[in-house]
């Protein structure tokens, strides 16, 4: 293209740098403009490099520019380039939101400052007094903000074990307007059969949401399961990294008008993502498959370490033989994930202190789904916003520890949890 077609003399400001935004598709000197087509036919490796991604229209960057402002010139008082304020859209999170939603097989997304406020966002769906079912060991900051919505909107809240389809059926009523579904759950990675509970729910004309977020897209695509809306916190696996926090809502396809609505209360609850969060998100993207991988492969390993070891009562996770849903997670997942959680038979404060002051690998902190491994004590740190009540009725004892298995050598981590729980004293 010569640089005169770049020059557009109707938008104010520096010459050097008018250039018409060229919309997505439109024909180009190179043939990645035909991506946009591919992509969603694509497999899932190329879709976590390419989702999201179109030619730079102004100098060709390979990876989307961060648009770090907080707004667009018009060109007169009725035409903008598509956006206006970067709380209402933004190029480089809707590059991220194209991308995630092509990674879930979803109609479309809105990207969030941080995972809570995307899990805001999809409660604010509900109509005031609605009722809700939601899984019982839920990740205690979903908790907390349910409990505000209870207090201050009047939400009516059922807690139980999404497992137990009876249960699920029983605990339904007229008024039942969401089911939110954690699967795995967070910390004692119970599975929930999403298709079995969306059926149920959508019979009594509820939708039904997953927090997707131990799985992340590449080992777990509720919306192919009949869920309606996917939540993550882009925080933890999709990033990678541990250096940003993020969250999004992806639309479940065809579902065109509850994503304009998902969309308008991003914007009025004022939680939308910023520029250069999405980017980091975004680059996180494109290595996510071959992360979860080497996490997964680890965990595997780390698992059945510890499903053997003479110090250890339980040990939660989907991919051993002995989980009891490890059938449903074959059925339901394209794997098991890398967080896990396990229990001393003595699972006193003392012992579980011992455990988490001598690991030398796992970094004793709260989050999860970044490269390094990590642990967490969840009954006061992940799930201390619970009332003790609300973790005995769940089954978070003081006794569980929670470990996040990064992409180290499996090796080594073993060596540091058979150091650890060696020392033990007996
Ligand atoms: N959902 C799950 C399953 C989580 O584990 C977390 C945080 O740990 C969140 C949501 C909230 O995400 P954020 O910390 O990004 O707000």
């Amino acid at each position: 293209m010569s640089e005169q077609a770049h020059l557009d003399p109707n938008v104010p400001g520096n010459p050097a740098y008018h250039f018409r935004i060229l919309p997505p598709g439109s024909p180009g000197q190179v043939g990645w403009t035909e991506r946009a087509v591919l992509v969603p036919k694509a497999g899932i490796a190329t879709r976590c490099v390419h989702a999201g991604v179109q030619p730079d229209p102004a100098y060709g960057a390979v990876m989307p520019p961060i648009y770090q402002t907080s707004t667009f010139a018009f060109r007169d008082v009725c035409t903008n380039v598509g956006y206006d304020y970067t709380r209402s859209g933004n190029p480089t999170r809707a590059a991220l939101e194209e991308a995630l939603a092509l990674l879930e097989g979803g109609a479309g997304a809105t990207c969030t400052s941080t995972g809570m406020s995307a899990v805001l966002v999809a409660l604010n769906l509900l109509p005031q007094g609605s009722h809700l079912l939601c899984t019982v060991d839920c990740y205690g900051g979903t908790f907390r903000t349910l409990e505000h919505a209870r207090a201050a909107n009047g939400l009516r809240i059922t807690y139980l074990d999404l497992g137990d389809l009876a249960a699920v059926e029983a605990a339904l009523r007229e008024d039942t307007r969401l089911v939110w579904i954690e699967t795995p759950s967070n910390p004692l990675l119970r599975l929930t059969d999403i298709g079995a509970v969306a059926r149920l729910a959508h019979a009594r004309g509820a939708l039904t949401a997953v927090d997707n977020t131990f799985l992340s897209p590449v080992l777990q695509r509720p919306f192919e399961h009949g869920a309606d809306l996917v939540v993550h916190s882009t925080t933890k696996y999709l990033n990678g990294h541990s250096d940003v926090v993020g969250g999004a809502v992806v639309v479940g396809p065809g579902q065109t008008p509850l994503l304009q609505r998902i969309q308008s209360l991003n914007n009025l609850l004022g939680t939308s993502q910023s520029p250069h969060d999405a980017f980091l998100v975004l680059r996180g993207l494109k290595t996510l498959l071959v992360r979860m991988r080497a996490h997964e492969a680890g965990a595997r390993a780390v698992a059945e370490f510890l499903a053997r070891h003479p110090r250890v009562a339980r040990v939660h996770y989907p991919g051993l033989e002995a989980h009891p849903q490890h059938a449903l997670a074959r059925h339901q997942q394209s794997g098991f994930g890398a967080m896990l959680s396990f229990e001393l038979p003595d699972g006193t404060r003392d012992r579980v202190d011992h455990v988490l002051r001598t690991l030398r690998w796992f970094t004793l902190a709260e989050s999860l789904g970044g490269v390094e491994s990590l642990v967490a004590h969840p009954a006061t740190m992940t799930h201390a916003s619970m009332t003790p009540e609300a973790r005995r009725r769940a089954g978070i004892t003081d006794g569980v520890i929670r470990l996040s298995i990064g992409i180290e050598d499996p090796e080594d981590l073993i060596a540091d949890l058979a150091r650890s729980l060696g020392s033990l004293p007996r």
